[in-house]
């Protein structure tokens, strides 16, 4: 690594920032003192002057918060257009989801080809996916990939979390502080801290006397856990529960699953790629994409057109059994009538087919009804699990399923879990328990906007924002998939690529226009709130208990948190936007 004394690209960066720069990277702390300390004896006031530097805020065209596949994304193309730029990270790796989510069986649920990055033809080429479905330590190897072919490393700052960032009226910039009390300075900020970054944690009575451990799926140790031989209690059957069930059975001698809410879950067919196979994928790369793009979530799921009374019963019999057996599987079950999230008959008879396919599956009958969700959740009014062999788990001896909400759990002991009628006795205990979706990761940063308005208390009774993009009192930020956008019911990779692409094209204009502040404005904001609500009101969405509304987090608003008419329809207006001049803006 060479160190760039003359390297003066960034503006009002002087060496001392590269030195900076170097120090927040990846290495660790002893091989960043050998190189600080070599270079001192070099150029020794380089000391002082790095100590000085230290004490002011660095400066930058831009900031971007979170390394995740928006945040290198945005630093990509930022970089690009000439801007000085420095991405700040909390943990000690890129990757964002993908670099916390390291749980047994971790793996996307939107096939690889599409769950990948689109701006480069080259990259798409070169990235060999080894099956359809790839596993998390394949996606972080890509994403690190990424950050090396691009060479986005040296403005990227490792173990910085982001504590607070207010708006400077005066200067029309952002001061961001950091959990070291690191500070620095950015004309625009862009929030790339992703819709599911911020796990909950288990709030249950009594959990400090358990004497074994206990894990979080998104906080889990990189050193992996070896659950061999081992009683594992597991809380949560949402995607993550329903990922690593399989995978922890095989190991454990026991797995007991506490489970409140059955959800549907859907066969992945996951397979592996041959060289053959992949290659014929890849030749189809931009007719791919291109579907993707028209298609409602960003993906291409070879949609049924029809709504379900415009089919016989034989025809809508043959779709959905077309689509569970694995004529792509996953979410194409989502499209298999145009009518099915909008209409409760055509719902209930799709919750009805899968429900009889779990029974099918699962061999004792009390064990397949709990499984089996209530008729008050819409099938796909929660997020849809997409897995390889959960329902097949429970016919295994060494697993059982307990429903908690028959059985409420009271409290861990030393010892393991209790129920209202049970004491468990683990050797370990994982939590699949969530996130605080959407606004979590945003609410947990101390943003202040103009006068000194706080993010927290706009926010109070639900998210306010323009597009999911920026947001009123906010000057100069932009939000990457944040609320009010298809975010979390598109894939989300296209939906990044989307925004990113918007943000820069904004920015260049009103760099043309000698613009030094812009953000929404307040009706644009409440107009589009507005609209996004009585879209959801539409479907059969808000009937489910999701974390889609928020449902998941005590005391959380109840608000439908995504766009959900779909990627081409969110395209067009936010292209409509652009057109009219950036409708909905305002600028000084
Ligand atoms: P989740 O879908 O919110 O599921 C959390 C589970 O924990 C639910 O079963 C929930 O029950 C239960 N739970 C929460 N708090 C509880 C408590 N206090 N006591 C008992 N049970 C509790 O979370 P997730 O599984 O981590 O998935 C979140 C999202 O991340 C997914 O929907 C998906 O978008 C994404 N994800 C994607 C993938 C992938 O790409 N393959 C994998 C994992 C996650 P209730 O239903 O009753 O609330």
């Amino acid at each position: 690594m060479k160190l760039g004394w003359d390297n003066n690209q960034c503006g009002v960066h002087s060496n001392v920032c590269e030195l900076e720069n170097l120090m927040c990277h990846t290495m660790d702390e002893r091989h960043r003192k050998f190189i600080l300390l070599a270079e001192v004896e070099k150029k020794p006031s380089t000391w002082i002057q790095y100590q000085a530097k230290k004490m002011e805020a660095q400066k930058f065209d831009m900031l971007i918060v979170g390394a995740g596949f928006a945040g290198l994304y945005q630093l990509y193309r930022a970089r690009e257009m000439g801007l000085s730029v420095r991405l700040l990270e909390a943990g000690d790796g890129v990757g964002g989801t993908w670099f916390w989510n390291r749980y047994p069986g971790a793996r996307c649920d939107v096939e690889s080809l599409d769950y990948s990055y689109s701006f480069s033809p080259e990259l798409e080429q070169e990235w060999a996916w080894s099956e359809r479905y790839a596993p998390q330590a394949e996606i972080l190897k890509y994403i690190n990939h990424v950050a090396d072919r691009f060479d986005l490393r040296p403005h990227i700052a490792l173990n910085v979390r982001v504590k607070t960032a207010h708006f400077d009226d005066q200067n029309l910039c952002w001061n961001v502080g950091t959990e070291k009390n690191q500070s620095f300075k950015a004309t625009y900020l862009v929030m790339a801290t992703g819709g599911l970054s911020i796990p909950q944690q288990p709030d249950l009575k009594g959990l400090h006397h358990y004497q074994g451990k206990w894990y979080h799926s998104a906080q889990w140790p990189k050193e992996g856990v070896d659950f061999k031989g081992k009683r594992v209690g597991l809380i949560g059957t949402g995607s993550s529960g329903v990922q690593m069930v399989p995978v922890i059975a095989e190991q454990a001698s026991h797995l007991t699953v506490f489970q409140r809410s059955a959800n549907f879950s859907v066969p992945a067919h996951n397979v592996a790629f041959t060289e053959v196979s992949l290659k014929a994928a890849k030749s189809r790369y931009p007719e791919r994409r291109a579907m993707g793009r028209e298609a409602v979530t960003g993906q291409f799921l070879n949609a049924n057109t029809k709504t379900a009374a415009e089919m016989t019963p034989e025809e809508q019999r043959a779709e959905l059994e077309y689509r569970w057996k694995g004529a792509g599987g996953g979410f194409r079950m989502l499209r298999n009538f145009a009518d099915q999230m909008s209409n409760p008959q055509t719902n209930k008879m799709v919750a009805d087919f899968v429900k009889d396919k779990i029974r099918q599956v699962v061999k004792d009958p009390a064990t397949a009804e709990m499984l089996c969700p209530k008729d008050d959740l819409p099938f796909g009014g929660k997020r849809l699990s997409v897995d390889s062999n959960f329902y097949e788990t429970f016919n295994r001896d060494n697993v059982k399923l307990v429903d908690i909400k028959a059985d409420p759990l009271l409290e861990a002991t030393e010892r393991g879990l209790r129920t209202r009628s049970h004491d468990f006795e683990f050797d370990m205990i994982v939590f699949a328990t969530g996130f605080d979706a959407l606004t979590g990761a945003l609410m947990a940063i101390d943003i202040k906007g103009e006068g000194g308005i706080t993010l927290r208390d706009k926010w109070k009774h639900g998210p306010v924002a323009y597009l999911g993009l920026g947001i009123a009192g906010f000057p100069n930020m932009f939000t990457i998939t944040g609320p009010g956008s298809p975010s979390v019911l598109s894939n989300v990779v296209h939906s990044i690529e989307t925004h990113v692409d918007w943000i820069m094209r904004f920015l260049r204009k009103a760099k043309e226009k000698g613009v030094r502040k812009f953000q929404p404005t307040a009706q644009a904001e409440v107009h589009w709130v507005k609209f996004c609500a009585d879209e959801a009101n539409k479907t059969l969405y808000p009937l489910a208990n999701s974390w889609y509304m928020g449902a998941n987090i005590d005391g959380k608003p109840r608000v439908f948190l995504a766009f959900v008419s779909g990627v081409p329809v969110y395209r067009r207006f936010i292209e409509k936007v652009e057109a009219q001049g950036y409708e909905g803006f305002e600028f000084s």
